[in-house]
């Protein structure tokens, strides 16, 4: 029989409709719009070691970075901005606090956009007719990047606290002073570290505006706190159809920042999925180790980057059901394992060749996805 395996490179069916926003470009990365929502991180090097901050963003890219921000708090940082913006795979967003002097090196740099936080730059409010125009002539975007530990103090003392009217408020008057010099070319952010007021923050912005808005829950904590609370704060937000770019903060290596911010779009259909394991948790009726034999599998599998669905159960209550579904999977029992490709029972194998005989398949399927995904629907035949 002949049955349809997906092709590589299809679009999936948004969650929601996406709120309209305007579109900026971040180098060539679109951002707002109807552009995918982007991913982007940040390197945790000393950016005037200009080889270690390419190393990391190199590193980035090849984990699926698609925007990278570099923090520049001294001179020599600003110094190293030109060669790293030059030589960098993917656009590099200049992170600027205090000083606006790095904002205008930073565009000077060539830098595909500028952050800047109006909260602890010196006189802000009196440097943006400057940046504005130094922005403008040069087509580099600002995000105003507005962060609940270091909001203007004007606001501090109006809220009391970093609510989310305050996070608000915060950005869109700075908005104001750029658009007061007709710059438009923003995107924003209002992080906090409480998912709870970070969400009503970007339901508030999102209601209020049509700039492109970059989510991120800042402090977020140590990657399985840190993940748990991006999932759910961008999951929300997402869900609704707010969010243009997203950055999970990590108190973990930048690369699984990003790791974790592919997934969120993944899990939300907002971008293809790549390789999925759907694994049982196991319990009583387990008749196979299911954590070993998922393991075993991921591990196998690991690097492979076609949209493949590898379902992994216990026994024969819900497996056959999962495998069914999966393009490729394995339902245990008995001592044996009945593998599926696509729906279909293609063979039955000792419970000690499940895995290798899942792997096999996974490749075949992989092999003939890639092969026969540029050119119409790929199909394969069992049986
Ligand atoms: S598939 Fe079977 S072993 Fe796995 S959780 Fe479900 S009932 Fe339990």
């Amino acid at each position: 029989m002949t049955v349809q395996l997906g092709m590589p490179g299809v679009r999936p069916e948004p969650i929601a409709r996406r709120r309209k926003s305007r579109q900026i470009m971040v180098g060539n990365v679109p951002v707002g719009g109807d552009a995918p929502v982007s991913v982007q991180s940040m390197t945790t090097t000393v950016t005037s070691d200009i080889n270690a901050t390419l190393q990391q963003i190199a590193e980035l890219t090849a984990s699926g970075c698609q925007i990278v921000r570099v923090a520049v708090p001294s001179k020599d940082d600003a110094d190293a901005l030109p060669i790293i913006a030059k030589k960098s795979q993917i656009p590099v967003i200049a992170d600027i606090h205090f000083q606006p002097r790095y904002v205008f090196a930073a565009i000077d740099a060539g830098c595909a956009a500028v952050r800047v936080n109006p909260g602890n730059i010196k006189k802000f409010d009196d440097k943006v007719g400057e940046i504005a125009r130094a922005a403008q002539a040069a087509g580099t975007p600002i995000r105003i990047g507005v962060n609940a530990g270091s909001l203007d103090q004007r606001l501090l003392e109006k809220y009391g606290k970093a609510t989310p009217e305050a996070l608000v408020e915060s950005a869109l008057w700075e908005c104001s002073l750029f658009e007061e010099h007709g710059f438009r070319d923003i995107k924003i952010s209002v992080k906090h570290h409480d998912p709870v007021v970070m969400i009503k923050a970007y339901r508030q912005l999102a209601a209020a505006c049509d700039y492109p808005l970059h989510l991120g829950v800042t402090e977020a904590g140590p990657t399985f706190q840190g993940t748990i609370k991006s999932s759910v704060a961008f999951g929300a937000l997402l869900a609704e159809g707010i969010g243009d770019t997203i950055r999970v903060s990590l108190s973990a290596p930048p690369a699984e920042e990003v790791k974790v911010g592919n997934a969120i779009l993944e899990s939300l259909g907002l971008r293809e999925r790549g390789l999925e394991i759907v694994s049982c948790p196991s319990c009583g009726r387990a008749q196979v180790d299911v954590y070993t034999l998922a393991e075993e599998v991921t591990a196998g599998l690991d690097g492979l980057e076609v949209p493949l669905r590898v379902a992994v159960m216990g026994c024969v209550v819900n497996g056959p059901g999962e495998a069914r579904d999966a393009d490729l999977g394995v339902a245990s029992g008995n001592g044996k394992g009945q593998i599926f490709v696509k729906g279909e029972v293609v063979k039955t194998v000792p419970e000690s060749r499940i895995v290798e005989t899942l792997i096999e398949e996974a490749m075949r399927l992989a092999e003939q996805m890639q092969a026969e995904g540029a050119s119409g629907e790929p199909t394969v035949s069992v049986g």
